[in-house]
């Protein structure tokens, strides 16, 4: 069966104790609360990453990275490699965010090469991927979607996927405060489990995670998290105030 996941991109935001506060603060606002089959999942930044981990030990909050780079090692400064990421108790990683794809130039190409070498490394991949305005005002954001998913992940064999879970993301409703209505997640979240069976078969394709991202907060994540398809959340904003998070990840 496949897991429910909430998971918290602090992108670059908080400093070390900053960090180590909403951490504690999350902690604290989970404690007692039945999380049955869900996940959760906080991706501080790079130097703040065995902070947070200190943070949430003994709880079941988990720590993912926002990136990585796709060499073992060498003269690539300032990047940090997977086996960087596992030698201080990272088991996730963040790959292919928007953000990542807008401002540093990723392709489906290098997330190919960047998934690969984090699952040779034991890590766990949350693929995002989602389609800007204009694509969706054109009518062709399951094309596109289509196109992110096996660019970066269809040559993977089907064992590799139980270390995948998707995460689909609008960009048009990325800390823009615009959300996807819960039938616009559902109809694309089915979508992309159909593609996902297409390639690999039902059982794959039944047991990915496939989260969605984009203005997700309290208000609105009981209704998004309704959706059969929708196996829970990637949230920005609203996992950078503990009570926020805490209530998003309370909704499903
Ligand atoms: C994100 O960046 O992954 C995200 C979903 O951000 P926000 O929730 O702020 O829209």
């Amino acid at each position: 069966m496949r897991s429910k996941i909430v998971a918290g991109n602090w992108k670059m935001n908080k400093n070390v104790a900053e960090s180590k506060a909403l951490a504690e603060g999350l902690v604290s606002e989970l404690n007692g609360v039945s999380l049955d089959n869900t996940r959760v999942i906080v991706s501080p930044t790079f130097v703040n990453l065995t902070t947070v981990l200190a943070a949430t030990e003994g709880s079941a909050v988990e720590v993912a990275a926002q990136n990585m780079h796709q060499e073992a090692s060498g003269a690539y400064t300032g990047e940090i490699s997977a086996d960087m990421l596992t030698s201080v108790g990272i088991k996730s990683v963040i790959l292919g965010h928007s953000e990542r794809r807008e401002y540093f130039g990723e392709d489906e190409a290098l997330l190919a090469k960047k998934t690969d070498a984090a699952l040779a490394n034991g890590l766990e991949v949350i693929y995002c991927f989602g389609e800007v305005k204009e694509e969706r005002e054109a009518n062709i954001q399951e094309k596109v979607v289509a196109e992110q998913i096996s660019g970066a992940l269809f040559h993977l064999d089907a064992a590799a996927w139980s270390n995948i879970v998707l995460a689909y993301e609008p960009v048009w409703a990325i800390g823009t405060g615009l959300t996807a209505s819960a039938e616009q997640a559902q109809e694309m979240h089915a979508f992309i489990r159909g593609f996902v069976a297409d390639k690999y078969g039902a059982e794959v394709a039944e047991n990915v995670s496939i989260l969605y991202g984009g203005s997700c907060k309290p208000s609105n994540a009981e209704e998004i998290f309704s959706k059969p398809d929708v196996d829970g959340g990637l949230i920005g904003g609203a996992s950078l105030v503990a009570a926020d998070f805490a209530a998003v990840i309370k909704a499903i």
